[in-house]
């Protein structure tokens, strides 16, 4: 069912627009943002909202103050860069709802911003509860939801609230999230070769066997690699296993098989004796891990491996670093990855989380065609679900 975006309404003159955005961003203890991709990339839909006369209300979750007023996640750290940022002034509201929050948004003149503070200072957020919804939606005529890593939640600002305002669209991040997701999995240009690392198997299960009837190549690293390869016979020593999953690493690799998947895991590994920044480490080959020894990065001869999947691939989609890139002594195979990925001719499509800070520690976000600002939210949509953010917001 078709979406309405922001560019498509009518007038927005003097409407009271409610847009929400996704500004989760990390703070350092002083409470300043360090990372504000989050707040650049929904200012499009702001700055469009403001440019045509809207009273514009804003609305963000920050961390899990669990259904509690907790000084620590207020919103103004937030709303202060994306002033900055703007180059107008946002007015920060003491509360999401309320007299005094009713008060501050009929106040706005046409072109003015408010900022509520956490909608998740309430347990009706998360329990997309219809009542604080509707305080929320605090009279306002259009509902912009343009926050796509929130949106895999069914929670009141996301969902509930799109049955009380009347005019419901997506932001121009929405879209472009979708319009690159679907570039990728509808009906991608091929070879489209996915790309899946990170801690371990049953955290991207769900992502695994969809993509084994979707891409034409699968290449896996990071500490769910090791699952696969001791399926197949390997002594992994102490690297992260999942045994319980053995047999569905097993029936995944001969799906590939069946369907001419090119299945790729490490063929080297950097081991080390602790799982610490300063273990002693060297290179083995994959059949030589000792015991005692823990894989935590791909090898050399792995990083150029997986180069070489990438050299003919038109569409490329990443999810999950390749080793413990947060420790020096095991980053270099998760940004050769990075590298490889940027080197290469396809559209490059980058999972968030874990994944973007690799690939912006790597130094290369400005030479892949598209970082996901959504982790759950990119998996969800990997392994074929509709969210529920989206679905929101389909018109009959
Ligand atoms: P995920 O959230 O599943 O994408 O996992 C990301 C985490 O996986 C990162 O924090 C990495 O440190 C971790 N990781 C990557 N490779 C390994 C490995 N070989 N062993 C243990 N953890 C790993």
């Amino acid at each position: 069912m078709p979406i309405c975006y922001i560019d498509q309404i009518k007038d927005l003159k003097d409407k009271k627009v409610f847009i929400r955005v996704d500004f989760n961003v990390p703070q350092d203890e002083t409470g300043a943002v360090t990372e504000d991709t989050r707040i650049l990339g929904a200012i499009p839909t702001i700055r469009y909202a403001a440019e045509h006369g809207a009273k514009v209300v804003l609305a963000s979750h920050l961390g899990r103050p669990k259904g509690e007023k907790k000084a620590k996640y207020t919103m103004t750290p937030a709303s202060q860069r994306l002033a900055e940022l703007l180059g107008i002034p946002v007015k920060q509201a003491p509360d999401c709802f309320g007299t005094e929050v009713t008060r501050l948004i009929d106040s706005l003149k046409s072109g003015e911003i408010v900022m509520l503070e956490n909608v998740r200072f309430y347990p009706g957020e998360e329990k997309n509860d219809p009542e604080f919804a509707r305080q929320l939606a605090n009279g306002c005529d259009v509902y912009v939801n343009d926050a796509f890593a929130v949106s895999h939640r069914a929670h009141a600002s996301v969902e509930a609230i799109t049955k009380i305002i009347p005019v419901i669209a997506a932001g121009f991040l929405m879209r472009d999230e979708m319009t690159y997701f679907d570039k990728a999995m509808s009906n991608p240009v091929r070879p489209l070769v996915a790309i899946l690392g990170g801690a371990k198997v049953s955290g991207k299960l769900e992502v695994l066997e969809k993509l084994v009837t979707k891409v034409d190549k699968i290449v896996i690293g990071g500490g769910m690699a090791f699952t696969f390869l001791k399926s197949m016979g390997y002594t992994v020593g102490k690297s992260l296993v999942e045994d319980e999953l053995i047999p569905t690493a097993k029936k995944i690799m001969d799906t590939a098989k069946e369907r001419g998947v090119k299945f790729y895991l490490p063929v080297d590994c950097i081991v080390a004796d602790v799982f610490e920044a300063t273990a002693t480490n060297f290179v083995t080959t994959a059949q030589e891990i000792p015991d005692g020894w823990m894989a935590l990065d791909i090898g050399p001869a792995t990083a150029t491996l997986f180069a070489e999947t990438l050299r003919d691939a038109k569409t490329v989609i990443w999810n999950g670093p390749m080793g413990v890139f947060e420790m020096d002594a095991f980053c270099r195979g998760t940004f050769a990855m990075a590298e490889a990925v940027a080197n290469c001719f396809a559209t490059t499509i980058i999972g968030g989380g874990d994944t973007d800070s690799a690939v912006r520690k790597a130094g290369v976000e400005n030479r892949v065609s598209y970082i996901s600002t959504g982790g759950g939210a990119f998996l969800e949509l990997l392994e074929g679900k509709t969210l529920p953010g989206v679905n929101a917001l389909e018109v009959a």
